[in-house]
């Protein structure tokens, strides 16, 4: 392909649009363009990396067994209504009407869809087990769209379906679309960590993600560099030996304290003279519409989604001012669990805590020395801090540390939830009905070409592995005008491709240094130089990017060179372990 046919257009500076280096990279490189908010253009090299990416997935989907469906984007509301799901989605599905005032969604994710058609698909046990999947387009209505692919509103995914028999049978397809996953990442030239993960919406009761780490990544990732244990920040959990606060001072009995202007808990530790840990934090959310407070220690952030867990419903949010205050009857700055009609949810690292401070439920006042067990009427003790750095190994006790990292793949199991309710059944070997059990497994391969970039990259643009780079070679021509020259180059693009290795010849008449820029901008793995001085000793240069020197191959061998390169590189990304 030449550059001058092919629609590349790169930029020198960084847009203003983008924060992260991967989303100003594929922006500059002319990988990618902004249509609005959280909506994108795939421009032709990002689209040729888009559909390397889209390969390397199909054919290892393939391989593991699955097979591909296309499934609509635009599904009717009633299937998830029938799920369960329509009110859970919140505002982050879009919703609109067909002519005949029919409710549609467009399609977040499609486990209503597929759970549909296997079970009208799907009769017998002799059918099962079987993994269906398919590449397509998602739509969420995200909060904050931002960093370019990594949260859109539109997106592509793969996602994929288990159905089996039972439990144990589901367990294999889990397996193999766990190994197919580490195969996916690893082929695309990416570091990615299976990590145990909350559930979320989708219910269900087992699932790890795949984190790629990287500074930028919305997630934290817990690691216990002892045994090894790998969770999301949502999910992690950790050692406790309960609260440190078991005594009181000799002497000392619960008192109200006057904390004038104290409403964060650093005020508040300073305002009493103790170190925040011993301040009791308290929030109130609305569960599925009914107020609950949950308790934490000053030093620890409430979890959200262990708390959903605790709680088992199905829409949590933090109550805003009025809702806190009409929950608790006290203003909003000064709430405790002390005397509180809602039930109180404590977490089990304040266990025996009993010489704690918490607010007085009365503005401008704490209260100190008080025992959560013996003043606190709490309805249930659970884990529902987040897990921090520091914090000790559920397994070993180690201390934890904590990276951060883009979540680019998901599997759960979700045993019977949804197969349940739409009704999806098998006859087993007795003729008797029984419910499949079901697996979702995705992938969000938009947000997977951009993970690459932001994981490959260094201080002149983006270092694309080998099997997913737009091109593999970049042929800079230099001294278009020399007829010579351009032969040669041709002569070896024709060579190069037909070893089935793709070249994007820049045939722009602009001055080397530009095209030099460039070619480490867009990050083609090799580059080779065809110029008049190099060809008179009957050469060209050829260059891995990332490296400094290029070497002086004779023309005749640059193909061979490049072809076992590449074939080398290819073999490395496709060896597991
Ligand atoms: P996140 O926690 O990042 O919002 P999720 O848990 O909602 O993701 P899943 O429902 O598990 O995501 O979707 C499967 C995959 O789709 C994710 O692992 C992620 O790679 C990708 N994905 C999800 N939301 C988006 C989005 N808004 N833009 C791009 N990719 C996304
Ligand atoms: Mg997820």
């Amino acid at each position: 392909m030449r550059w001058t046919k092919s629609l590349i257009n790169t930029l020198r500076d960084d847009p203003q649009e983008a924060e992260i280096i991967s989303h100003k990279l594929m922006i500059r490189a002319g990988m990618l363009r902004k249509v609005s908010g959280g909506l994108y253009i795939f421009a032709p090299l990002g689209m040729r990396v888009l559909k390397k990416v889209q390969n390397i997935v199909r054919e290892e989907m393939d391989r593991a067994g699955a097979i591909e469906i296309l499934m609509p984007a635009l599904q009717p509301i009633k299937l998830w209504e029938k799920s369960g799901r329509a009110n859970q989605m919140g505002a982050s599905m879009f919703r609109l009407k067909d002519r005949a005032d029919n409710t549609m969604v467009l399609g977040p994710t499609h486990e209503e869809v597929v759970t549909d058609y296997i079970s009208r698909e799907i009769n017998s046990y002799r059918q099962l087990p079987c993994t269906v999947y398919q590449i397509q387009t998602k739509f969420r209505d995200e909060i904050r769209p931002r960093f370019g692919l990594m949260r859109s509103k539109e997106f592509v995914m793969k996602d994929a379906y288990s159905f089996d028999v039972s439990l144990d049978a589901a367990d294999a397809s889990y397996q193999a679309m766990f190994d197919a996953y580490t195969r996916i990442f690893k082929r695309c030239g990416l570091k990615a960590h299976p990590v145990e993960a909350d559930t979320g919406t989708i219910g269900g009761n087992h699932s790890h993600e795949f984190m790629v780490l990287a500074a930028s990544g919305e997630d934290g990732i817990l690691f216990c560099p002892e045994c090894h244990y790998a969770a999301n920040q949502e999910r992690a959990e950790r050692k406790t030996d309960g609260s440190p606060f078991k005594e009181r001072p000799a002497g000392a009995v619960r008192e109200e304290v006057a904390t004038p202007g104290a409403h964060t808990v650093d005020e508040a530790a300073a305002a009493v003279g103790q170190p925040s840990r011993q301040i009791v934090k308290s929030l109130v959310y609305i569960a599925d519409g009914k107020p609950v407070m949950a308790i934490v220690e000053g030093n620890d952030e409430l979890n959200e989604c262990k708390l959903r867990r605790a709680l088992g419903c199905a829409i949590l949010e933090q109550a805003d001012i009025a809702a806190t205050e009409k929950a608790v009857g006290a203003p909003f700055g000064s709430i405790g669990p002390l005397g509180v009609k809602i039930p109180v949810y404590a977490d089990i690292a304040l266990k025996g805590a009993k010489d704690v401070t918490v607010g007085a439920n009365k503005d401008g006042f704490h209260v100190k020395h008080v025992s959560i067990e013996d003043d606190v009427n709490v309805t249930l003790w659970a884990d529902i801090a987040t897990v921090k750095a520091g914090d000790r190994c559920l397994h070993c006790g180690a201390p934890l540390t904590m990276e951060r990292g883009i979540e680019v793949g998901h599997v759960f199991k979700l045993g019977t939830k949804y197969t349940e309710k739409l009704g999806a059944k098998y006859l087993d070997a007795q003729g008797v009905p029984q419910t499949m059990v079901m697996g979702c497994y995705g992938i969000g391969v938009t947000r997977t070409v951009q993970a690459v970039a932001e994981q490959c990259n260094d201080a002149d643009g983006i270092v694309w592995p080998v099997s997913v780079a737009p091109y593999v070679v970049d042929l800079v021509l230099l001294d278009p005008g020399s007829e010579e020259v351009a032969k040669a180059a041709y002569a070896l693009e024709e060579a190069l491709e037909a070893q089935g290795i793709d070249v994007l010849v820049d045939d722009r008449a602009e001055r080397p240094g530009v095209k030099f820029k460039d070619a480490d901008l867009i990050g083609c793995p090799w580059r080779v130089v065809a110029g008049a001085k190099a060809l008179a000793k009957g050469c060209m240069e050829v260059r891995r990017r990332g490296e400094k020197e290029s070497r002086l191959v004779p023309v005749d061998e640059v193909a061979s060179t490049l072809a076992s390169e590449v074939a080398g590189e290819m073999a490395l990304l496709h060896s597991v372990g």
